[in-house]
Order: structure tokens, then sequence, then C-alpha cells
């Protein structure tokens, strides 16, 4: 059962004292309070784990200072979606709202290799009027004798020329705990220029320990990828494990499944769980176009694999894209077959606005 509680009131208010005192009688359940921040407010969320059916939801609700009580219907306890439950689906973090309603693009480098590209792609980014990206500075790599990424030596100009160009939000893969302090730290001596969403990548999606500890902070939204030979259900409770540990600002990615049923495709594309995703959970979705196809294949339309697949993620309500871009693919250190072009960015934002377009034409179709 979840308690949410009145705006006001917090573990140190009388009000929940008397909560506490009730919940005495009910020695099989445990208590988690998290602290959410909403837009305007923080609001306390109480978690009642245990023998909860010992409970009445009526009564947990006339406390003074609980606002509303949520009988935790489905698994996700926190993330998921239960009966009755007004609990928000979106989060602000760095004045952009994430929400399963909007649609927010990503295109950037798959991995930062020098100030030359970072300022290409920014300066791009800022003539197309966009405020996020993404920003690769440690790689997980199949091959430990390939470019593992600059680390935290790159981050200071990544940082400054964000806040040059106006970036908002930067995702960026992390793959060990210490990688959130030095993020955090070059954002410090930067001036906080910029925002940055930690992503989590497939390789480490039950990394529990890594999620543990990135759940434990709540400074960074993070992005976390599904795991790419796994089931659903195993990243979503891999989300969860990020929620149960104080962090609810969670996007949820699908990046395609390793098989070689995807062939030619570098994974086969899983972009019809989106709206699977949407109805378990409260996670807004991305999806990554880029590293689903993994190529720059076109049909005999003239338009790229990657652009058809970005199109059906956004038809189907998709909520963030992250797609790789570089200015010279051909000399880009990680992942260049995929890259789209400087020169594309514009036409592949004018085609995700006729996509998005039809979709909002299809969800109004569809409202009674
Ligand atoms: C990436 O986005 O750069 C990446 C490595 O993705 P994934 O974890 O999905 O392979
Ligand atoms: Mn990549």
């Amino acid at each position: 059962m979840i308690l949410i509680l009145k705006p006001n009131i917090d573990t140190e208010s009388r009000e929940f004292r008397r909560i506490e005192e009730h919940l005495k009688n009910f020695p099989n359940i445990e208590t988690r309070v998290h602290r959410v921040q909403g837009a305007a407010q923080v609001l306390t969320e109480v978690y009642l784990i245990g023998n909860t059916a010992a409970l009445a939801l009526e009564e947990m609700k006339s406390f003074p200072g609980v606002e509303h009580a949520v009988r935790v219907s489905e698994e996700y306890r926190v993330l998921g979606r239960h009966k009755d439950d007004n609990r928000p689906n979106h989060f602000h973090y760095n004045g952009v709202r994430f929400s399963q309603d909007n649609l927010h693009i990503f295109a950037g480098l798959c991995a930062v290799d020098s100030p030359k590209s970072v300022e290409e792609m920014m300066r791009a980014l800022r003539e197309n009027r966009q405020v996020c990206t993404r920003m690769g500075a440690y790689k997980p790599r199949t091959s430990p004798y390939s470019f593992q990424g600059h680390g935290k030596n790159c981050l200071p100009f990544v940082f400054e020329l964000a806040g040059k160009y106006g970036i908002k939000v930067i995702a960026m893969e992390i793959t060990h705990e210490s990688h959130i302090d030095e993020i955090r730290e070059a954002l410090a001596k930067t001036g906080n220029p910029t925002g940055v969403m930690l992503q989590i990548g497939t390789r480490n999606t039950q990394n529990f320990e890594l999620l543990k500890s990135v759940g434990r902070q709540q400074e960074f939204p993070v992005l976390l990828k599904r795991g790419f030979g796994i089931t659903l259900d195993e990243s979503l409770h891999a989300a969860e494990y990020l929620a149960s540990e104080g962090n609810q600002k969670v996007i949820f990615a699908l990046r395609g499944m390793k098989t070689n049923i995807g062939d030619p495709h570098r994974n086969i594309v899983d972009f019809a769980h989106i709206p699977v995703v949407k109805r378990l959970t409260r996670m807004p979705v991305c999806c990554d176009p880029s590293h689903s196809v993994g190529s720059r294949g076109r049909s005999s339309d003239n338009v790229l694999d990657i652009m058809h697949v970005t199109a059906q993620a956004v038809i189907a309500g998709a909520n963030m894209i992250l797609v790789d871009f570089h200015p010279d693919p051909s000399v880009a250190l990680v992942d260049g077959p995929q890259a789209l072009r400087m020169n594309e960015l514009s036409k592949f934002l004018e085609d995700v606005a006729i996509v998005r377009e039809a979709y909002e034409k299809r969800v109004a179709l569809y409202k009674e």
C-alpha cells in the first residue's frame, strides 16, 4: 500500500506520528519513505511493505495527514500503475518536462571524441532549437582494446559547450558509481551550465549495485536501457531498483533485442512494447533507433531504416528518441556506421514532427 501524504506533511509531523502509532499494531508491515520532488512541491510517499491486506484502505485514507492511499495491485510497486493510482507520469528536470504525454529528441554523439565534434553537434542542435542531446564519455565496449571513451577528461569541455549552446539535458552513460561524482564535480567546476541524465546501458541493466547507487541519488534523472537478452518484466524490475532506492525520475528505453533473427539490423526492433510499458508503469518511454538498426541502410523509398524505425516509435507514442549523429561519421571512434549527419538533422526533426502529429490524431480518434 502507498500513502501519499498532504503536501505540508512530512515524517516529523504530528500527523505522521499518528500513522506510525497505528502501524505499530501491525508488526509484519515495514515502511519505506520516499520524498518526491514535484514541479512546485515535495511530496512524501510512504510505502507499506508486508502483510498490508490487514490494513483497511478507507481507514488509512481517513488519517488527517493522508492525501491519498493506493493499494498496490500490480508488480513494480513504485513505478507501476495501480488501481485508483493518481501519482504523476511525469517529472521535471532542469526546466524540461519529461512525461508519458510529450516527446523530446536527444540527438548527439554516441561517443565524445573531440571538442570540435561536440561543438559542431551542439551548434546544429541550437540551430534546430533543440535543448537535449546525448554525449557518451564512458563507453562500455565489447573489446578491451577498443576506445573506452574520454571519461572525466572530456566532461569540462562538454559541459561548457552545452552551456554555450543552450543545452539543458545531456544523456550520458555511466558504468560505475564513481562516475556520478565525477559528473557532479565537473558540473560544479564549470558552474552548472547544463544538466545530465544518467544512462544505464543495456549491458548494465541488471548490475544491481550500480542501480542501487544511481537510485540513491535524486539529483540526476535516469535513462534505463532495457537489457538486450532478458524479458521485459526483468528490465522493468531493474527500473524498480532505481525507484525503490528513492529515484523515481526514470525513463525506460527500448533499444532492440540481441538476436540474429534481426539481421541485417543490429538488433531486432522492440518498439511494439512502447504502449505496454506506458500501461504497466508511469515511466516515459524512450526509443533508440540507432542501436536498434545499427546501420545507414536505406530502402527504395530513399528513407533510411533509422528514420522508418524512429517513425514507428513516434507513431506508437514514444516520449524520447535517443539518436546518434556525428559531423563526420567516417572518423567517429564508436558506432560511425549508424550515425546520421549534421545536414540530416532538420529533416529528421521534420519527419518526427509529421509522425508525432499523426500520433496525436490517432489518440484523438479513440477518445470518447
Ligand atoms: C549507447 O547508447 O551508446 C549504448 C551503448 O547503448 P546500449 O546500452 O543500448 O547498447
Ligand atoms: Mn553506441
